[in-house]
């Protein structure tokens, strides 16, 4: 008898386009991967390969519902990103094979608590409490593959109270999701259910209590919240 000594916790999932739940696993996100973003924060687009941090599983909000400001910050930044999730696993995996791992692509928002991240990159410490707090990445419908194909270029947009703030074209990564997908499956062996946020054009700046999100991205759908 091996029973659960309390509950196990609830599956983290993300509602699919066209009924269904895809469930999630794990939250990889690759940083500075827009090289106008990468010069805003200070980086050198040429010369950085590509680095990733996570997120918990249950960080994931859904149906638009709307996020609760998070503690510990007076800088919640906003940052809209092309998601990617994992349908089928693998380690060590061929750029030229990556794409066939990626069940579907979604519009999501990597929140992140922007002085905390400043404090932890000039003490050398981790972000985790920067980038994987509670309900710190809310994300649309996931689109499978078979409906949008695999998005190597369009408008990916984020509109804040209506005003554009963030605005670029997923051709503009350092490195495409197959390269994504790739380097990362060098680190850790994926699995399905895993989702890559794979990174956020210029533009990203604060938000708070009362403000608006919908980002967009063609040919994918969008995500929306509102922050409370
Ligand atoms: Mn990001």
């Amino acid at each position: 008898m091996n029973e659960y000594v309390i509950p196990p916790p609830p599956q983290a999932s993300v509602p699919v386009r066209g009924g269904g739940l895809f469930p999630v696993r794990r939250i990889f996100c690759v940083g500075r991967n827009y090289a106008d973003h990468a010069r805003e924060m200070g980086g050198d687009p040429e010369r950085e390969a590509p680095f990733f941090f996570a997120k918990p599983a249950d960080a994931v909000l859904t149906g638009g519902a709307d996020m609760a400001y998070p503690a510990a910050t007076e800088e919640l930044h906003h940052e809209m990103e092309l998601v990617a999730a994992i349908g089928a696993g693998g380690s060590d995996i061929a750029a030229a094979d990556a794409l066939a791992h990626v069940w579907g692509y979604a519009a999501g928002l990597d929140m992140t608590r922007r002085d905390l991240q400043a404090a932890a990159k000039a003490a050398g410490r981790p972000w985790d409490m920067a980038k994987g707090f509670d309900l710190s990445a809310p994300i649309g419908a996931l689109v499978p593959v078979a409906q949008c194909g695999h998005p190597r270029a369009g408008r990916i947009e984020l509109r804040v109270n209506g005003a554009v703030r963030q605005a670029g074209d997923l051709g503009g990564m350092i490195w495409d999701v197959a390269e994504t997908v790739a380097a990362l499956s060098a680190l850790v062996r994926l699995m399905p259910g895993d989702l890559v946020f794979t990174g956020t054009p210029a533009g990203v700046g604060a938000v708070g209590r009362g403000d608006s999100l919908v980002g967009t991205i063609e040919g994918v759908g969008e995500v929306r919240t509102t922050i409370r």
